[in-house]
């Protein structure tokens, strides 16, 4: 078997590349292998308005199930209508699209066992040669990164009767401060739908799903709602982090094989979601000349790295919220973010603040002691074992 572009796991990065390929490069010979049964798993992949260029809507608008005009946050002191909107992709809707533009060229149930730039090996031997391969398979774990964790476990559930709410709750931080900064986040997907998350920003990326489930259920029936039905359940521990070496998270594993996604750590270091970078790791692979692995294991590592350089700002906060925050006392740093004007926070959740927002962000009565918020900041923390790079690709 062989194709210009093997791309190994089906998950979102690897799925916006091919989609775009398809679009911008039909003559490009594809195959996307996914181990699981169901391209794209189970997720709701949302994103800001802001996060994203009028370019990049355009391609994506095909993939989204819902779009809100506004949104809003609840703090124990204030609760606030953010004049933004919010969008979310589900991996039902982002399965429909991808199978009906690649037809036979994905191959589902389908594990690759080994990967080097020119061949992927599959689990039962098979051996498929390439131009290139990229390396989609999700999330590698904690290699050469310190982390904190967003863990989470969302349900999607019918109610009796409409739930009334006009748009996403992203944060209700109004409820018990358990196992870190803890909110409830919100999704109206229909008058009577809702996906409905219980959500930890945690030292540990373990989840306790029974107490979780429990906790959900105890929320709805705060808000007077009523269950009707269980569409489906989804769960996530994503990487927050707080230092790391990237030039060694890169040489650790598969040397000269192109990366995406999580693997690539091409995602926000404060949120751990990675749906804007692979929207533009997917446009940069398309609009490359060469299609081939060194060209684009060139391409994808300098994007990580370029992220990594542009992640430093919000590592240094991570540090404050995990490092200077008592675990129970660190929604006080989201509420004090919260407060700031909408553009600075628009501009926040892009990954693009200016110097100006980064100031702002820093200044103001902290709501954390300064002393321990000093310390936070000016330790990046606990060194990986790993050779100093040169680079600037660590702290
Ligand atoms: C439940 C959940 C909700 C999230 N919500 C958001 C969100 O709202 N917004 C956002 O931007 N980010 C979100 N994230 C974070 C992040 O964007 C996602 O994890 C995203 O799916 C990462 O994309 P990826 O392509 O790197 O990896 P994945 O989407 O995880 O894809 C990896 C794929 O590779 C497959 N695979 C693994 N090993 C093999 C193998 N050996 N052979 C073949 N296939 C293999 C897996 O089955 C999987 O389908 C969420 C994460 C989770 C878990």
């Amino acid at each position: 078997m062989r194709a210009d572009v093997v791309l190994a796991g089906g998950g979102l990065a690897n799925s916006l590349i091919a989609l775009r390929l398809r679009t911008l490069r039909p003559e490009v010979e594809l195959l996307l292998l996914e181990r699981d049964d169901r391209l794209g798993g189970r997720h709701t992949w949302s994103f800001h308005h802001d996060d994203l260029s009028e370019e990049e809507h355009a391609w994506v608008a095909p993939l989204v199930a819902r779009s809100w005009l506004r949104h809003e946050v609840r703090f124990p002191s204030f609760s606030r209508q953010l004049e933004r909107g919010y969008h979310s992709i589900t991996s039902e809707s982002l399965r429909v699209v991808v199978q009906e533009a690649l037809g036979e060229r994905v191959r589902q149930g389908v594990e690759v066992a080994t990967l080097a730039a020119d061949e992927a090996v599959l689990r039962d031997g098979t051996r498929v040669g390439a131009g290139a391969v990229i390396d989609g398979r999700g999330d590698p774990g904690r290699g050469h990164l310190e982390l904190g964790f967003q863990k989470f476990l969302g349900q999607t559930v019918t109610l009796e009767r409409e739930h009334g709410l006009a748009g996403p709750i992203l944060m209700d931080a109004t409820v018990a401060q358990t196992d870190g900064f803890r909110f409830v986040y919100t999704l109206p997907f229909g008058g009577r739908e809702l996906l409905i998350e219980d959500t930890r920003y945690s030292d540990t990326p373990g989840l306790e799903k029974d107490a979780l489930r429990r906790e959900i259920e105890g929320y709805v029936r705060a808000h007077g709602w009523r269950i009707h039905g269980m569409l489906g359940e989804e769960e996530g521990s994503l990487p927050i982090v707080l230092s790391g070496d990237i030039e060694s998270f890169w040489d650790a594993t598969n040397p000269g094989v192109p990366r995406s996604g999580m693997r690539a750590a091409l995602f926000h270091p404060t949120t751990g979601y990675s749906l804007p970078e692979a929207v533009r790791l997917a446009d940069a692979i398309a609009g490359s000349a060469d299609l081939r692995s060194p060209a684009l294991y060139a391409l994808t590592r300098s994007r990580s790295r370029e992220a990594w350089r542009r992640g430093r700002f919000f590592r240094l906060l991570n540090r404050m919220l995990y490092r200077a925050a008592e675990p129970d006392r660190r929604y006080r740093v989201l509420e004090h973010f919260y407060r700031l004007p909408e553009p600075l926070i628009g501009r926040f959740y892009a990954g693009r603040p200016t110097w100006r927002d980064k100031i702002r962000v820093l200044s103001g009565r902290p709501p954390v002691p300064v002393g321990r918020a000093l310390r936070a900041v000016l330790t990046p923390g606990p060194r990986p074992a790993a050779a100093v790079s040169d680079t600037g690709g660590r702290d």
